[in-house]
C-alpha cells in the first residue's frame, strides 16, 4: 500500500506526482478516492478532475464500481485544470488514458508550484498498447502504484482488459459486459482465438 510522506516540515510543500495505473477493475479509483480522502482528513485542500467524456454514472462525481464516489469537475481538456485548480493542495485526476497530450505539461506545471498530483488510469487499451498519455506520466511520475485486476478466467492476478463487444471505438466505457479483466496469458489465449484485428495489424 502506498504511503503518504508525514510532512511536519515548516518548509513550503515540495510538489510531486503519482500515478495509479492499472487495467479495468484493478482498483485505480477505489485508491486514487483512499489518497484524497486522506488528504481531506489532513485538511489540505483537494480539487478533483476528470474528462468531460467520462459520463458513465454521474456527471459531478467521480464514480468507481463500488460507488465509494467522491465530487469532481468535469473538464474538456487538461489545460482546464490549471486555470480550476489555484488554491488546491492536492489534485486528483481519474480517467487520465482520455485526456489529451498537454496532461503530462499540466502535472508538472502543478508539481512545480508545490501541487502534490494523484492520477489514476488505465495504462493499456483493450488491445494490450499504451494508453493516451499515460506512458509519458508514467515516465515523470515521482511514484507509480500499479494495481491489477483478478483474471476472470483463471483466478491470478490480471493485468490486460480483454473486451468482448464489437464496437471497435476506443472510448467504448462499457462495464461487465464489454470487458472482462484478463492475466498476461489468458490475455494472449482469447487473443489468439479471435481473427486479427485491423488495428492489430497496422
Ligand atoms: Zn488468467
Amino acid at each position: 500500500m502506498f504511503l503518504e510522506q508525514n510532512r511536519k516540515d515548516p518548509r513550503p510543500a515540495k510538489g510531486c506526482i503519482e500515478v495509479i495505473a492499472g487495467c479495468m477493475f484493478s482498483g485505480k479509483t477505489e485508491e486514487l478516492i483512499r489518497r484524497l480522502k486522506r488528504a481531506k482528513i489532513a485538511r489540505l485542500r483537494v480539487e478533483i478532475f476528470k474528462p468531460s467524456l467520462e459520463q458513465r454514472y454521474d456527471e459531478n462525481n467521480i464514480v468507481s464500481h463500488d460507488s465509494n464516489a467522491i465530487l469532481s469537475t468535469p473538464v474538456p481538456s487538461s489545460p482546464n485544470i490549471l486555470l480550476l485548480s489555484h488554491q488546491a493542495d492536492v489534485i486528483g485526476i481519474d480517467e487520465a488514458q482520455f485526456f489529451d497530450d498537454q496532461l503530462p505539461y499540466v502535472c508538472e506545471t502543478l508539481a512545480a508550484q508545490g501541487t502534490r498530483v494523484i492520477i489514476a488510469g488505465l495504462d493499456m487499451d483493450y488491445l494490450g498498447k499504451p494508453f493516451g498519455p499515460m506512458p509519458h506520466l508514467l515516465a515523470i511520475a515521482d511514484y507509480i502504484t500499479k494495481v491489477h485486476a483478478i483474471c476472470m478466467h483463471c483466478g491470478d492476478l490480471a493485468t490486460h482488459s480483454f473486451r468482448h463487444a464489437v464496437d471497435d471505438s476506443l472510448i467504448l466505457l462499457g462495464e461487465k459486459d464489454s470487458y472482462i479483466p484478463l492475466c498476461r496469458a489468458c490475455y494472449a489465449r482469447q487473443h489468439a482465438e479471435i481473427p486479427i484485428r485491423k488495428e492489430q495489424a497496422d
